[in-house]
């Protein structure tokens, strides 16, 4: 089968691989109806990931519809469509049962095979799916394949953010980065009722649709969001900041723009390793970090029934789709942030 591997850095190829098999009475062959590149591929694509296998299939945001399963297999059957979380989950181990899939102890993350261990990613005409009954979710019809393969990953993601920033009705909010985690963020800002949230970002393309979601946009190549925001709450700072790029520069601009006692949540893949404010400074602000990757197992199935009564929308964030056999353009592309693209799926 057709499916993009990664060859090294900067190199994502159109190759021909096996196809996948049932190789566990658990496991369950999903046809890939609809994947999406997502900005996390992009830290394996530069090599700021590193340890993946050459020759590993990427992605690890799809929905579809099941070909095949195992033996003990009950929920599911050959034509249902379904969305998987990007990582699998046993359903059964002490983190599945507080809703924490995202550590569960069988985790695995599609896209990730480490010295020939892990999961092939679903950039690809097919794919296994592990513990398939705990993993995998209805897609309900009225859904469609690109809702689904969001819900798979950066709708859950932008609305965790939301909840771990508990916000209020009367809370002023920040959203640093805008891409498609980040407008997620703001749509479940607003369906949470914070009363004001500023986005921030540096692409005036990408503000519009924050603006349209109801944010107040702040470029912070041409303005100094510092201040815009202290003058908005009486110098206090916001109450909540969620965090959603994942580098040094917008984790300090977090803390600095977060009042005291407030909280910040951070969803952005974090590929540096020490934060750049101190335990003290934490102290004598009193702040609450929290961060840590979405348990979308749980968020998808919460988030489903809301985009079915059209509370959350998610028809605004993918901007291009390429196919399959496109799919090597499609990384370029995306890569190079080309024509105001914000979300780039690949369809079979
Ligand atoms: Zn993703
Ligand atoms: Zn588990």
């Amino acid at each position: 089968m057709k499916a993009l591997v990664f060859k090294g850095v900067k190199n994502v190829k159109l190759a021909d691989v096996p196809e996948p098999k049932i190789t566990s009475a658990s496991d369950a062959v999903i046809k890939v109806e609809s994947a999406a590149i997502c900005g996390s591929d992009m830290h394996v694509f530069h090599g700021r990931e590193t340890g993946i296998d050459v020759g590993t299939t990427m992605g690890h945001e799809f929905s579809g519809s099941v070909i095949e399963v195992g033996d003990n297999i009950s929920k599911f059957k050959p034509g249902d469509r379904v969305i998987s979380p990007f990582t699998v989950n046993c359903g059964e181990c002490f983190f599945c049962k507080k809703n924490l899939t995202a550590r569960c102890v069988k985790s695995a993350l599609y896209g990730w095979v480490e010295q020939g261990i892990g999961l092939q990613g679903v950039h690809a005409e097919y794919v296994r799916v592990p513990m398939a009954d705990s993993t995998l979710i209805e897609l309900p019809k009225e859904l469609s394949w690109t809702e689904g393969n969001l819900l798979a990953d950066i709708a859950s993601t932008g609305y965790f953010g939301a909840e771990m920033a508990e916000i209020k009705d009367s809370d002023v909010c920040v959203v640093i980065g805008c891409g498609p985690v980040g407008i997620m963020a703001i749509k479940a800002a607003v369906y949470l009722g914070a009363k004001t949230i500023f986005a921030i970002d540096q692409f005036d393309f990408r503000l519009n649709l924050a603006q349209k979601q109801g944010a107040i946009p702040v470029n912070y190549s041409k303005e100094q969001s510092l201040e815009r925001i202290k003058k908005k709450t009486s110098y206090r700072g916001a109450d909540c900041v969620i965090e959603a790029v994942g580098s040094k520069s917008s984790m300090h601009t977090a803390f600095e723009l977060l009042r005291p006692g407030g909280i910040l949540a951070s969803v952005g893949v974090q590929a540096f390793d020490k934060l750049p404010f101190s335990p003290q400074e934490m102290y004598d602000k009193n702040i609450t970090f929290k961060a840590g990757r979405c348990s979308s197992r749980y968020y998808a199935e919460k988030l489903i029934p809301l985009v079915q009564n059209k509370t959350l929308d998610l028809s605004d964030v993918v901007t291009h789709t390429f196919s399959l056999d496109d799919g090597e353009e499609a990384y370029r592309f995306f890569d190079e942030e080309k024509d105001k693209c914000l979300k780039v799926t690949l369809t079979n």
